[in-house]
């Protein structure tokens, strides 16, 4: 068929026609040249499990991982290890000292009307309840202002903020700031409804903020049929006795570390595109969505790009960083010990959304780096993971993408993180081995072609 055409056609005419035949209705670009190794990376990931099995290998073996645990310490030791056995280039540990919150034995029941025990998750830093609890009657609201209307009643209350999911981003306050709303109308302690969409009574952990000018009061969350079984019952006139007892406290700070390992650049080592994810989690579960699933798809960009023998023209550096739940120390510490180098940091991607169902990425940036990173998406298109969100980034990279404004990317995914995170559900089962396969080999494609272009992304 090619050679026919070519005798029937002049050559220049010809050479369109392939091009044209590569990428259907677009003009040939600069991407053209990434075809082949895109879809060298992109065969490889898809013809294995591996970014799953090692997933489930981390979960199953070193279990949840919060910072101070020796399960995080061991987990982070192993990681080193086997990415020495991956091949890649300047793995060490950057060592960062880490808070060291401790749940200990926790409960919250109805002592009246009758005994019953409901499911609860303190919040990660609060602070513990005396020995024998703290029992009060239960004042339910569903949202601050109903708080500040309540005035005078809440004092001696232990509070419950009965709000339903909607976004993270608009929910999560509640569970952030909450206690010392509650603290500063003289609550006794405060209770949330879970920071996630309905599931099956599991309640959501996740950490509180308290303000500095507040009495730190200490707070839990319990599940949604719980908060809604309370509604009902403030709202039939029934007063509500809970008594909760949480043996939480701080310990002096421990020791941790960020992992980091490379593919040095053969042309411009300096310059430095980093991905990654937080390899810290609740101690709930196994932390496998969050986010030892962004840890590992990001690690494995830079596997199959050692294992194809792809060096980009720059450097590609992977960190799992440590301590985001509850501190983002290992964020801060990064942005301290690189500062010196922040100019030379062309883009930063986490993995912090899940990886159940990956669709593409957010992005921000410049517009000319925004229409770069759409056309190289566009070698995506086939598995799937090529739209382009109006806005990226991670909490990890934060500090850093803020302070030298780097073009900052976030893997965007479609699938129900906010049920599972920060429960005892998030285990390596919700998440398909296809979706990792997609996610790594997207991950993989963008790094490598921003690491390796001719022009730096700008
Ligand atoms: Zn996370």
């Amino acid at each position: 068929m090619f050679n026919r055409s070519r005798c029937l056609t002049p050559p220049v005419v010809t050479v369109f026609i392939v091009l044209f035949a590569i990428t259907p209705g677009a003009q040939p670009s600069w991407v053209d040249a990434y075809r082949e190794p895109s879809a060298k990376l992109i065969a490889e990931s898809m013809s294995s499990r591996f970014a799953w099995e090692r997933l489930a290998l981390l979960g199953d073996t070193f279990g949840n991982r919060l910072s101070g645990s020796q399960n995080l310490e061991d987990a982070i030791d192993w990681a080193v290890a086997e990415m020495k056995k991956d091949g890649l280039e300047n793995v060490r540990k950057e060592p960062v000292k880490v808070p060291h919150w401790v749940r200990g034995m926790e409960s919250v029941e109805i002592v009246s009307p009758g005994r019953h025990p409901l499911v609860m998750l303190g919040l990660g830093n609060s602070v513990g309840t005396p020995p024998e609890g703290v029992e009060a009657d239960l004042l339910v609201v569903r949202s601050f202002q109903e708080l500040d209307t309540a005035g005078d009643r809440v004092r001696g209350k232990i509070v419950l903020f009965n709000v339903p999911f909607t976004t993270y981003g608009e929910t999560v306050q509640y569970r952030a700031s909450g206690p010392s709303r509650a603290a500063a109308l003289g609550a006794a302690a405060m209770l949330v409804r879970s920071v996630g969409p309905a599931g099956l009574r599991t309640p959501h952990t996740g950490s509180l903020r308290y303000a500095d000018d507040q009495p730190r009061i200490p707070a839990a969350a319990i599940t949604a049929e719980d908060a809604d079984r309370l509604q009902r019952m403030q709202n039939r006139g029934t007063v509500v006795r809970l008594r909760l007892k949480m043996e939480a406290k701080f310990l002096p700070d421990a020791q941790s570390y960020n992992v980091i390992g490379e593919i040095r650049g053969s042309e411009r080592p300096e310059e430095v595109v980093v991905l990654g994810g937080h390899f810290d989690s609740w101690d709930v579960g196994t932390g496998s969505t969050d986010d030892g699933g962004g840890c590992v798809v990001t690690w494995e960009a830079m596997r199959l790009m050692k294992r194809l023998n792809l060096r980009p023209k720059r450097t590609v550096r992977v960190v799992l960083w440590t301590n985001e739940e509850n501190g983002l120390r290992g964020g801060l510490a990064y942005l301290e010990k690189y500062k010196p180098q922040i100019d030379n940091h062309v883009l930063m991607l986490e993995s912090d959304g899940g990886v159940m169902s990956p669709r593409g990425f957010g992005f921000s940036g410049s517009d000319t780096a925004r229409s770069t990173v759409m056309q190289i998406a566009s070698l995506l298109r086939e598995i799937r993971v090529d739209r382009i969100g109006p806005s990226g980034g991670g909490a990890d990279i934060g500090p850093t993408v803020e302070a030298g404004r780097i073009p900052a990317m976030s893997l965007d995914d479609d699938g129900n993180y906010f049920l599972v995170h920060h429960t005892p559900a998030d285990t390596v089962d919700k998440i398909d081995p296809e979706s990792m396969s997609r996610a790594s080999a997207a991950i993989a494609v963008i790094a490598y072609v921003i690491a390796d272009m001719p022009e730096r992304l700008r």
